[in-house]
């Protein structure tokens, strides 16, 4: 992960300016949904011939990553309709995450040696796993350092704000949701979203919606 994302962080990157919202014109995140991207799955899921897992019907290379997993299709319209805020658009998370970009601006997240720069809202009361933040989950793409500032200003998500160096954010596995046979042989989605690290047995059967790092070596910022 770690020598990939810096390959990537040399890479031609978003020049794009980014898209401004409201009666304030904040700017909207790059990872940011809009209501006018809609899912795209519908129909199109089906099981393998050999029934040992989930396919669509008229697959295409994209449609899963190189651990074999398939991520839910997702139209990519940013600009049309309004932001979802809370949501991150599933093409735009993955390759922020696996190119090590800001999820606010697209441009290269900020890097130091001390690590990549990730914001994270601190877990609850009781809530927080022993050693957090390290090894924590995360299916937030880093920042660059402007964009971290506007977003502890900004953003009503994160109440209880940690700023993080992480050296080595690793590629964990996905967030989504399962999708099996049901009676009948139609398929049925689980009611609720999951992580699921890579290599799971549960992962042919598993249609992904978002990336999930682990970081790792993790330091206050
Ligand atoms: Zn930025």
């Amino acid at each position: 992960m770690t020598s990939t994302s810096a390959n990537r962080h040399d890479a031609p990157t978003q020049t794009a300016p980014p898209l401004l919202w409201g009666r304030n014109s904040l700017p909207v995140p790059y990872a940011a949904a809009w209501s006018g991207e809609v899912p795209a799955v519908g129909a199109a899921l089906t099981i393998r011939e050999d029934g040992s897992g989930l396919a669509y019907r008229d697959e295409r290379a994209l449609d899963r990553d190189r651990h074999g997993v398939l991520w839910a299709r997702l139209t990519e319209a940013p600009g049309v309709g309004r932001p979802v805020f809370r949501s991150l658009h599933s093409h735009r998370q993955r390759r922020a995450m696996l190119g090590m970009l800001c999820q606010v601006c697209g441009a290269p997240a900020g890097r130091t040696a001390r690590g990549w720069l990730f914001l994270l809202q601190q877990p609850g009361p009781g809530e927080q796993p022993a050693h957090w933040p390290e090894g924590a989950l995360s299916a937030k793409p880093p920042v660059c350092a402007p964009c971290a500032r506007l977003a502890l200003r900004y953003c009503p998500h994160l109440t209880v704000p940690l700023a993080l160096r992480v050296r080595k954010p690793r590629v964990w596995g996905v967030f989504g949701g399962l999708v099996t046979p049901g009676v009948g042989g139609a398929l049925v989605s689980s009611p609720n979203d999951e992580c699921l690290p890579y290599g799971h047995p549960a992962a042919r059967w598993f249609l992904a919606s978002q990336l999930v790092l682990e970081l790792r070596h993790c330091r206050a910022a």
